[in-house]
């Protein structure tokens, strides 16, 4: 028999404070750009640990952040966990309805909460009454004025904090101590919690050659908030092994991005497309060095095949796609080529490239179809379904829990594909799908051929009811700036012609100023569907 030692999530800061002492983060403020050690990380940690537990922070207990991606965030990330509270990161990006329904669902008893999201907070103060504390996290010395009492200051907090604040070892691996909530498109946001357990287990996959490769070399920069899934694990995994961190704080641009790429040397960033779409835009108006770096990982909504391309083809920058959920920690499925595939020519390389991949490993799949579980021909469509140990098996008191979680496994309203190899496509989110005639549409398929095109910065297909045929495909599209009012709806249809079967064709193009996005960058085809869904009918 083997020892059962219980995963942690402290541990992980702890080893980066003992290894990796000298090097550490590189964090943006409001106030400029701040480096810090492990050593350092530990130590504010530690008293912040001290501090929330004099505030009276109980076990089990939630604790909000409304933050950036900055060092005070990553010392929350562990500092909440090491009094055994659990550390709920919250979208600020959700609407302020949905931001007070889900401080009040986790029932969070402090705040942590970034200078510039005060205006926010403070809007929806009578909405959140059992918070019982604020904490500023702010560069400036003095607090402002505010009728969030009783309100601290996070740096001053630290000052009378414990530096050697010891956090508890003997805690339950399945305890719980993070809490994320996934922008449902309908209704309100779902919560989900994880453990220590997942956690750890979910940062050592970040760090597995073939699913991120995560390491002590790397300079990473999740680009992804560290509220959408705790920014990917990524800050975990980063501490535990090492890495240098770059955190490029509130309200950056693509230039911002660029700039620290080159400046810091980023060897790995993690984003959702629409982030690599406006980088890709900012190298094409001014040259940087980005030789640095070796991965781009690209999640959250499909990546386009012309964006890949041009990363890799234009920049020689290596991208790697991923596909995950909140409800999945979230890393379940990553693309990669098989050494046996390498020496496939370029476009048959870039296609696999463009499919979100096979599964990792520790984490099982089946694709439930019509007539059960599908073919793996890269054609037959059905269902994914998921299972893990860094995956939920409920939502957090919520009763979408029954036929999203059944027997055992993770229902992810995804329609996808699996060919031979077992790379999965998705297809579409079960909603999102274009229901044409009785046959279906990959609304997912045909953004991607328009965004391919030269002319075009953004395309958005949606299902648009239809005298006819129930639903048909209408596709709302960006051009680029030197291309608007110079290409018309026929030159992009044509170019998608030789692409499709006829009757994916979408029957219309409209022409847009922008996209509307989710809080977390992606393509709001809801919006879409309802400004434009007597299109069809007139
Ligand atoms: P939400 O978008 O509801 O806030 P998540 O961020 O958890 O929640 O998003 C999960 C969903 O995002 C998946 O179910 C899937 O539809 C989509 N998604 C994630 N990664 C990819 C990817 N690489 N390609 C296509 N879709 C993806």
């Amino acid at each position: 028999m083997m020892m059962n030692v219980p995963f942690r999530v402290t541990s992980m800061l702890e080893h980066a404070e003992r290894y990796f002492a000298k090097k550490g983060v590189t964090s943006r403020t409001m106030s400029g750009i701040r480096n810090f050690t492990y050593r350092e990380i530990g130590e504010r940690t530690r008293r912040l640990s001290s501090a929330l537990k004099r505030l009276g922070v109980q076990k089990g207990e939630r604790v909000g952040t409304l933050a950036w991606n900055h060092h005070r965030h990553l010392e929350a990330y562990f500092a909440i966990p090491g009094v055994e509270a659990v550390l709920h990161t919250i979208n600020i990006r959700l609407s302020p309805q949905h931001v007070a329904f889900i401080i009040n669902h986790a029932d969070d008893q402090i705040l942590l909460i970034d200078q510039d999201i005060l205006p926010l907070v403070e809007h929806i103060k009578d909405q959140i009454p059992n918070v019982k504390a604020y904490i500023l996290m702010t560069d400036e010395d003095q607090l402002p004025q505010s009728p969030l009492q009783p309100m601290y200051h996070y740096e001053k907090l630290l000052e009378t904090g414990d530096p050697d604040f010891e956090f508890p070892q003997n805690v339950d691996e399945n305890d719980p101590v993070g809490m994320c909530f996934s922008s449902a498109t309908t209704g309100n946001p779902k919560g989900v919690t994880y453990t220590h357990r997942s956690t750890v287990l979910h940062s050592m996959l970040l760090g597995l050659a073939d699913c991120g490769a995560v390491s002590e070399s790397d300079v990473c920069m999740p680009v992804v908030p560290m509220f959408h899934v705790n920014a990917w694990g990524l800050p975990y995994a980063a501490t535990w092994f090492g890495s240098k961190q770059v955190m490029p704080g509130p309200q950056f641009t693509p230039k911002l991005l660029a700039e620290l790429i080159e400046m810091e040397k980023v060897t790995v960033t993690a984003g959702v497309p629409t982030i690599w779409m406006g980088l890709l835009r900012e190298f094409e108006q001014k040259n940087y060095e980005t030789s640095s770096l070796r991965a781009v990982l690209c999640g959250g909504s499909a990546a386009p095949k012309g964006m890949i391309r041009a990363f890799q083809e234009k920049h020689n920058i290596p991208f790697m796609h991923a596909y995950g959920m909140t409800e999945t920690s979230p890393l379940v499925i990553s693309t990669r080529l098989k050494s046996y595939q390498i020496d496939l020519d370029d476009e048959a390389k870039l296609d696999i490239k463009a499919k979100q991949g096979y599964v990792v490993p520790g984490v099982e799949m089946r694709v439930l179809g019509a007539n059960g579980d599908v073919k793996w021909d890269g054609n037959e469509m059905g269902e994914l379904l998921l299972r893990s140990n860094w995956i939920a098996d409920e939502y957090y008191n919520d009763d979408r829990t029954e036929g999203t979680f059944v027997d055992g496994w993770l229902h992810t309203g995804d329609v996808v594909t699996v060919d031979e190899e077992g790379f999965v496509k998705i297809v579409d989110r079960t909603k999102d799908l274009i229901k044409s005639g009785g046959e279906w549409i990959s609304s997912v398929d045909l953004e991607n051929a328009i965004m391919a095109h030269q002319d075009v910065f953004e395309a958005s297909v949606i299902a648009i009811p239809h005298p006819e045929w129930q639903e048909r495909p209408l596709a709302c599209v960006v051009l680029k700036e030197e291309a608007k009012d110079k290409v018309t709806k026929e030159e992009i249809l044509d170019y998608l012609k030789p692409q499709f079967v006829k009757w994916w064709i979408p029957d219309d193009i409209v022409f847009l100023d922008e996209i509307p996005k989710t809080s977390v960058g992606k393509f709001l085809k809801r919006t879409l569907r309802d400004q434009l869904k007597d299109h069809y009918m007139t």
